[in-house]
């Protein structure tokens, strides 16, 4: 008689009621959300690493808005507030959607009635298997990369997101150049205009220290050769004061043996100790897709309903693996954040629940409308609504108010009606912009006086 480790002592293998894979910020919601709305099911969250993702200090800012931090903790924590949760540290190699049930790498087997996806993504690398290609995800990643930082002398780092924004600025004592295909910097967050209100940012030292060798060195796709140094471009890419500097370095540069080397589609090749790949993330569904009938949308994730039901029956998935795939608000859309990590792994354990209790659900309020708030060189940074015009074409019309240093207010409006708006620095007016898109009112009479300084609009629209 042989003890199979993925049978119970009685001979069947252990089914739960839900199992939730992924010990991210969308799983662990949707494992929080089932505990509290079902306490007496048994819910099983499985997870590769031995650390889970919290939310703390959770704070409802508006109606839409809310802020809140990200802490890894034990998983024990979660275990320890919900007494019939399991937690079971092993990757999930496959699924099968059949016979419900899941096979873990270390070759057990658990059955599910409900099961919710929640494994994330990881960065979309330029290339395989090269050393010299970093892309950052997760802890580990974040240390490998802060280690090759301390000895590295220039890196490149590739990619317009919220990633490599970040890291552009944070990044000290070393080179940076910055491989930016868009027009403008931070195009996924921002305008032309944005972006040039926040330059001056990276050029500036940053408030808490004083940064020996912090600057950013910028290329533009259009450039040509020889016009670096001529201050702002058309493109409204700025290059930095040191510009001069950085070019004059160039020459003893391009004799050093860099241990690799990146070719721009300008054609200009840049030698550096390592390149950090910041170009978007892909769904991790690898190991869920053998033998299974997925719908996979086009950018790789699992296409859901507004039910968060995947194509295959009883399977839910939630967070940066799937694909919103329902009708959605005008005034919304899915970008891979925790917000929204946090916001489909709550509604997807509600959707779950109510479907185990036969009872009606409707799609969150949070799915009306679009809304993050964030840090982007240490200026808050309010996104909301359609704040890039996505999808509105050439039929809509641009409000902004800029402030040097202090403030750059943008509104977009649509058949008189505002439908986004970016906010960044203390502009205090995230939460009357909020209400204005939500309320759909007619801003025709009002004009550019929306956004006059001295009118106090939060007391207008009151
Ligand atoms: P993840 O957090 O990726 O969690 C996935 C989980 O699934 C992990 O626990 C993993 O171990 C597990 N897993 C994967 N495969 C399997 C498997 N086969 N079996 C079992 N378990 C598995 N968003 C913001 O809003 N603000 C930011 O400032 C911000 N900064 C970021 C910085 C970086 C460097 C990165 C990479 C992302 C950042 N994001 C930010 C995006 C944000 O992190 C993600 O949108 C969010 O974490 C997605 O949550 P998730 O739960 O869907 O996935």
């Amino acid at each position: 008689f042989k003890t199979v480790p993925h049978l119970t002592p009685s001979g069947f293998k252990k089914t739960f009621q839900f199992v939730v894979m992924g010990g991210g910020i969308a799983g662990v919601t949707c494992v929080e959300q089932l505990s509290s709305q079902i306490p007496s099911a048994d819910v099983a969250l499985i997870t590769a690493g031995p650390h889970i993702k919290a939310v703390t200090n959770y704070k409802q800012v508006s109606r839409t808005l809310e802020e809140f931090d990200v802490e890894e903790q034990p998983s024990s924590v979660l275990e320890e507030k919900f007494p019939n949760l399991t937690i079971i540290h092993s990757a999930v190699k496959s699924l099968h959607t059949k016979s419900h049930c899941v096979e873990t790498a270390d070759g057990r087997v658990f059955g599910y009635k409900k099961l919710c996806i929640c494994s994330g993504a990881r960065p979309k690398l330029l290339t395989q298997d090269n050393p010299y290609v970093l892309g950052i995800r997760d802890t580990d990643s974040a240390q490998e990369f802060q280690k090759r930082l301390s000895k590295a002398k220039r890196i490149v780092i590739v990619g317009n997101g919220g990633i490599a924004l970040e890291l552009v600025y944070e990044v000290e004592g070393c080179e940076v150049i910055w491989a930016v295909k868009d027009k403008a910097i931070g195009n996924t967050f921002f305008d032309a205009g944005a972006a040039q209100f926040l330059i001056p940012s990276l050029e500036a030292d940053k408030p808490q220290a004083a940064a020996p060798c912090k600057r950013p060195r910028y290329t533009t796709e259009e450039a040509a050769p020889g016009a670096y140094g001529h201050g702002p471009t058309d493109s409204g890419s700025a290059l930095g004061p040191d510009w001069h500097e950085g070019i004059a370095l160039r020459g003893a540069e391009q004799v050093r043996y860099w241990p690799v080397y990146v070719r721009l589609t300008n054609a200009k090749t840049f030698g550096c100790d390592f390149v950090v790949s910041a170009t978007g993330v892909v769904p991790n569904t690898e190991p869920f897709l053998q033998g299974n009938t997925f719908v996979v949308a086009d950018d790789g994730g699992l296409q859901v309903d507004d039910h968060m039901m995947t194509s295959e029956p009883d399977v839910y998935a939630a967070g940066d693996v799937c694909t919103a795939c329902w009708e959605q608000s005008p005034l919304w859309q899915q970008m891979r954040l925790w917000t929204q990590a946090r916001q489909m792994g709550w509604y997807a354990g509600r959707c779950m629940a109510a479907h185990s209790l036969s009872e009606p659900v409707e799609l969150d309020f949070c799915f009306e409308l679009f809304s993050h708030i964030t840090k982007f060189f240490n200026y808050k940074v309010v996104l909301l609504g359609k704040f890039n015009g996505q999808g509105l074409g050439p039929d809509h019309e641009l409000l902004v108010r800029c402030t040097k240093g202090q403030e750059y207010v943008k509104v977009v409006l649509s058949g008189g009606r505002m439908v986004g708006a970016v906010l960044i620095g203390e502009t205090d007016l995230e939460e009357t912009f909020e209400n204005l898109i939500l309320n759909q009112m007619d801003l025709t009479p009002y004009g550019e006086e929306l956004l006059n300084p001295d009118i106090d609009i939060e007391d207008y629209f009151d």
